[in-house]
């Protein structure tokens, strides 16, 4: 990767390294245990454009690699070094990054595909992104043509499409706007205190929208997705757009499994506000009897995939622990299900986890894997969200917290039926 051009090379070679450009500039650093990654000169961070630190390095840290921000031992992030090195905001960046239980080698990676791997169509497609991104192409063009096609094609009143439009141009009256204008003496959110309000944070990110977004299908976009515009939103939202959908009718996804077999539900959740996430999985036997519950607290704000895949490595090892050997394991993310499943190796930060539920299930004789419904998850999901309010973690050993009887009962009407 470090080869220099020559005016003698190849075509060939100088194609090479053409793609080795491209490369360099849209990989990502998996942190594994950070001893490759250069803090301040690596592409490491996820976020977009460019996924780099900006706080300017302190005095004898400037060649400091990632090792010296994790604490071996406990394998988690160093917080207070964290804090006292960077800006707040990419402070909590770094810390939403997923470290594995064990360290492992750090990896580069292609954030711009979901396995993570590299090829030459997901290449062109980041070029692609980075010439919009420069906003001066006839492809940007075309692409904001699309946009609005999709914008008024959407089955919406009027008066949001035009809001989208105000919240596209920045011509919402937003305390960035007004302050721009000097009518605002700063250009901070009233709502929140803790973030400057373009028409972004005022409509999507601001955290007193929790409740507006926490019961709508975007509520995991929002925990995972980093937009940096209105209009970055608003054009995954009109791709995303389907016209009409068919109806279907509504399915009990609840299977009873082979009376060998046990049963183990998890769910993880983030809360951001907090910088929290927290998880809770449930272990019952084939007649539906609890035979373990669990509710744990991890001080990291994660995506949602991750926490997901972090409570199936936590759940895996807790079953084994308790001796169970032969399981059907259930969750509501399919992301996770499948990649549990796969046999490929996942080299975005999600597979580190991935990584260890799997070294947990090779311990198994047998493991099935299913994905649910979030209705059909409800103790698992009611127990993750029971941790917000622990120290760290609680277990229930042939039971659940009494105010979850009517959830569990629920399941155990359905296994009757
Ligand atoms: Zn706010």
């Amino acid at each position: 990767m470090e080869a220099k051009d020559s005016r003698m090379g190849s075509y060939a070679w100088r194609s090479i390294l053409i793609g080795r450009d491209v490369i360099q500039r849209g990989a990502r650093w998996r942190v594994g245990d950070g001893k490759k990654i250069k803090i301040w000169q690596d592409h490491w961070l996820p976020k977009k454009h460019p996924p780099q630190v900006f706080s300017y390095p302190v005095a004898e840290f400037e060649s400091a690699k990632v090792d010296i921000l994790i604490d071996s031992s406990r394998r988690q992030w160093n917080e207070e070094m964290i804090d006292g090195l960077f800006k707040a905001k990419e402070a909590e960046l770094i810390k939403s990054i997923p470290l594995s239980r064990e360290a492992s080698e750090d990896i580069l990676f292609w954030p711009h595909s979901s396995n993570g791997h590299y090829t030459c169509k997901i290449g062109y497609k980041f070029l692609k992104m980075e010439e919009e991104l420069n906003g001066d192409s006839q492809m940007a063009i075309n692409n904001e043509k699309e946009l609005w096609k999709g914008v008024w094609s959407m089955c919406v009143p009027p008066k949001v499409k035009t809001l989208m439009r105000h919240a596209c141009r920045e011509a919402m009256p937003t305390k960035c706007a007004l302050f721009r204008r000097t009518i605002a003496a700063d250009h901070f959110c009233v709502r929140c205190h803790s973030a400057v309000e373009d028409s972004l944070h005022a409509l999507w990110s601001c955290t007193k929208l929790d409740a507006v977004w926490s019961d709508t299908e975007l509520w995991r976009v929002r925990g995972s997705a980093q937009f940096m515009m209105f209009k970055e939103l608003l054009s995954w939202q009109a791709s995303k757009a389907t016209p009409v959908q068919q109806p279907r009718r509504p399915r009990n996804n609840w299977r009873p499994l082979p009376s060998e077999l046990f049963k183990i539900n998890f769910d993880g959740v983030v809360f951001p506000r907090e910088k929290k996430s927290v998880i809770g999985f449930v272990i019952k036997d084939h007649r539906g009897l609890v035979i373990a519950s669990c509710s744990k607290l991890v001080h990291q704000e994660l995506c949602s995939a991750d926490v997901e895949a972090m409570v199936a490595g936590c759940a895996l090892s807790f079953a084994l622990d308790v001796g169970v050997k032969r399981a059907g394991l259930e969750c509501d993310s399919l992301t996770v299900i499948k990649w549990l499943m796969e046999e490929e190796r996942l080299l975005v930060p999600l597979g580190l986890l991935i990584e260890d539920a799997k070294q947990s299930a090779q311990h198994f004789d047998k493991l099935l894997y299913s994905h649910v419904k979030r209705e059909c998850n409800f103790v698992a999901h009611s127990l993750a969200r029971y941790a917000i309010g622990i120290l760290d973690f609680l277990v229930w050993i042939d039971d659940i917290p009494p105010q979850f009887y009517d959830v569990l009962q629920v399941d155990l009407i359905d296994l009757i039926e």
